[in-house]
């Protein structure tokens, strides 16, 4: 039963977060977890919808993980607005907000990270050296806090999907992870909390970003070479004036193998790419098959 008639409950303690799921557990419910980052769109709340589906009580944490953020990004202009996402969170019958300070995160002396091996090494772990460890480092605590019965993550952040579904078999948390569709907009660039930054012109090539990728797929699709197809893509991007290209790539979906030359005909393919617009950086993904 979702919580439709009441605002969600909002707490700032690990404490308090046990306290409401132990009674929750007692009297019987299913718990679902979704971790943001808040200022939150339709893709997050589409991660909401899916864990009402699983469980009768969902929790929707929101915390800027500071240690996923590189030296030099942009920790401290990331978008925040508690009251608007606490107003979605409520229309969406969510019923827990975990919202902590960083301290309760990570108090004076803290000293673990997480690290995933071989899944990080490429496309963002390469250039973002240190995120991964940052993101499995909050993601298992906050598995740990919750102690849910599952928990949502987007396609849209898929290496990071991947990493958390490894990390959790791997440390052997019992919480299922679940990974959710792209939500995107009509001309196709996925929502995502850093389209704010973009101005008007620089939205106008980010709409352009799907569509290349789109390009890409259906040209793998008949049959061209994945280099002559990436060749094109990369130049169909400046074209149309994105900054830098991060990396455009295809690689195998469940283990992050690349595929330079050809594609098996039973390959689990996917293409990522990482573009930078003007100081903006977007991030998208699509299956090939
Ligand atoms: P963030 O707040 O950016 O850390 O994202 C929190 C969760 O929402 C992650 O699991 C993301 O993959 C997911 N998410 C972000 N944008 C989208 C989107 N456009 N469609 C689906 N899921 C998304």
């Amino acid at each position: 039963m979702s919580n439709t008639s009441s605002s969600p409950i909002v707490v700032r303690t690990i404490g308090e977060l046990r306290e409401t799921v132990d009674t929750w557990r007692r009297d019987g419910e299913k718990i679902a977890l979704v971790p943001t980052m808040g200022a939150l769109h339709e893709g997050h709340l589409s991660l909401v919808d899916i864990a009402h589906k699983h469980a009768g009580k969902v929790i929707v944490t929101i915390f800027i993980n500071p240690t996923q953020f590189g030296p030099g990004e942009d920790l401290d202009a990331y978008p925040r607005d508690e009251a608007g996402d606490r107003a979605k969170l409520s229309a969406q019958g969510v019923d827990l907000i975990f919202a902590p300070e960083r301290n309760e995160i990570y108090p004076p002396g803290f000293a673990t990270r997480i690290t995933v091996d071989g899944l990080t090494d490429c496309l963002c772990g390469r250039v973002r050296p240190g995120h991964f460890d940052g993101v499995a480092t909050i993601v298992a605590k906050l598995l740990n806090q919750a102690r849910a019965d599952v928990a949502i993550f987007g396609e849209k952040d898929f290496q990071q999907l991947l990493v958390i579904t490894r990390l959790s078999y791997d440390l052997d948390i019992s919480t299922k992870i679940i990974g959710a569709p792209i939500i995107r907009e009509a001309d196709g660039l996925a929502l995502s909390s850093r389209n704010v930054y973009l101005s008007g012109d620089e939205r106008k090539i980010a709409g352009r970003f799907n569509q290349v990728l789109r390009d890409a797929v259906e040209a793998l699709k008949q049959g061209q070479s994945i280099g002559a197809v990436l060749g094109k893509a990369q130049a169909e991007l400046k074209r149309h004036g994105v900054t830098r290209i991060d990396y455009l790539e295809i690689r195998d979906a469940q283990n992050l193998t690349p595929y330079t030359i050809t594609l098996a005909p039973d390959a689990r393919a996917r293409i990522f790419g990482a573009i930078f617009i003007g100081k903006t950086r977007l991030i998208d993904n699509m299956a090939i098959a």
